[in-house]
């Protein structure tokens, strides 16, 4: 396998920088808009990078430091970053999020913040709230937790307790939101579900240009997270760490509990039992229809995929969820790669794996694509599932791409990819067995047009 014996560098990380996930956890808030303190540099890279995927308009403000700024401090720039945000676009809310340059100095933003409140004088100002995101030392999924901890942080407010779940999914895609919600609803549950880009991210056409998208988690509703019965997180990298679950658990009482992603008919069950047992009414019909489906067809394909290797590679709560799914449907998850930090993903796919070494699982933590095509040469899988990002290996090896997660760079419908519960299962198994299929059937000698 090719491997770095001592890294000296990165090659084509197989994550992003933090303040990119911290912009879309503060799109899924209603009425607000994000600045990023520091060069201006960074909130184009990731304008243009969310773009992409989404493909919906994205304003990313800067307070655009001079080579004065980047010396004696950005105090100055900052402030009248907020000034102009303030008076072009009237939000209800800012989110503000650092950059390696601004972290680089020491730049204390919070007192920054206290010391602008202070001048302008609260009453006439957006709720502010301010995320530490030094992309140096995470990831875009640790930019998009810490966010969404800061907003809850930053507003969350104890009163009258309320049978209300929270309910926090981490980055998932905007379609997936939307099925979260419905499925929330059709439980009859008063939710809260945060961060709600569902909207912001993957818009209809408007007759004009919306300064401020409409849609997102209301103001209102995060204030109520204080007073919820119940919050559920999905993903390991809320586990054991800071996520706005355990802050609300620790400083209000509302009990929180870690689920994976719910991809697959067991995670799905999982989760489908716990919304059973929070709202006291049973499954609708339709989510048993969806269920009784995919295990139909997961009998019809089972002879194309048992025993096929497949290389999973993105954000760790992605790789965890479809490796533990991939081997509910017979495949073997021979890479399970990530630009997340060694420690949780190995020890979560161990303990949710039966016979992990048995399976010949190789798992990548702090990888970069360098890494990760070393592992795929070696192993040969059938399939590689995650990124855009991948595709250079998936042309290189001749080895098919299942686009998911983010970034999709190369096709359309990024934010409508869908993978939770019984119908996001459905869709990326059927793109999984067709995929094997299509490489099977164009490798045939004498090619085929029926099975
Ligand atoms: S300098 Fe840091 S914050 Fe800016 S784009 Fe690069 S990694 Fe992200």
């Amino acid at each position: 396998m090719k491997t770095r014996e001592a890294p000296v560098s990165v090659t084509n990380a197989c994550k992003l920088c933090s303040p990119l996930g911290a912009v879309l956890a503060f799109k899924g808030i209603e009425g607000a808009v994000c600045i990023l303190h520091g060069s201006q540099g960074c909130a184009t890279y990731i304008r243009r990078y969310m773009i992409s995927h989404y493909k919906e308009p994205l304003d990313v403000a800067s307070s655009s430091f001079s080579e004065d700024a980047a010396v004696f401090g950005g105090a100055a720039s900052l402030m009248q970053g907020l000034d102009n945000l303030i008076k072009q676009y009237r939000p209800a809310v800012i989110g503000i999020a650092t950059t390696c340059l601004s972290e680089t100095i020491g730049d204390d933003v919070g007192r920054i913040l206290q010391d602008y409140v202070k001048n302008r004088g609260a009453a006439k100002l957006p709720a502010l709230i301010n995320v530490s995101t030094p992309a140096y030392k995470g990831t875009h999924a640790d930019g998009f937790l810490a966010a969404a901890k800061s907003a809850v942080e930053a507003l969350a407010e104890k009163s009258e307790k309320e049978n209300t779940l929270n309910l926090f999914p981490g980055m998932v895609s905007p379609e997936d939101i939307r099925h979260l919600k419905e499925l929330l609803a059709d439980f009859g549950i008063e939710y809260t579900l945060f961060p709600d880009y569902s909207e912001t991210m993957d818009a209809g056409q408007w007759g004009g240009y919306k300064l401020i998208p409409p849609g997102g988690t209301p103001v209102k509703s995060l204030k109520n997270t204080a007073n919820a019965a119940l919050t559920i997180e999905f993903g390991i990298s809320a586990q054991n760490g800071d996520s706005p679950g355990k802050f609300l658990e620790e400083k209000f009482g509302v009990k929180n509990v870690n689920m994976p992603l719910p991809i697959g008919v067991k995670a799905t069950d999982n989760f489908i039992e716990k919304l059973e047992e929070i709202s006291g009414a049973t499954v609708p019909d339709k989510y048993l229809f969806e269920r009784g489906r995919l295990i139909d067809s997961y009998v019809d394909a089972h002879k194309y995929v048992f025993g096929v290797k497949a290389a999973v590679f993105g954000d760790e709560d992605m790789v965890a969820a479809m490796a533990v799914f991939l081997d509910e449907i017979g495949m073997v998850p021979s890479i399970c790669a990530s630009g997340a930090p060694a420690g949780k993903l190995e020890k979560y796919l161990r303990s949710a794996i039966t016979d992990f070494d048995g399976k010949g699982i190789t798992v990548l933590e702090d990888a970069d694509f360098e890494i990760i095509e070393g592992a795929v040469e070696k192993t040969s899988p059938a399939v590689m599932i995650g990124s855009s990002k991948g595709y250079k290996i998936s042309r290189k090896l001749d080895i098919p791409l299942i686009r998911c997660a983010f970034p999709v760079h190369d096709r359309i419908g990024g934010a409508r990819i869908a993978l939770a519960g019984y119908t996001g299962t459905q869709k990326i198994f059927d793109s999984i067995v067709n995929s094997l299929l299509e490489a099977r059937q164009d490798a045939s000698p004498v090619g085929f047009s029926y099975m």
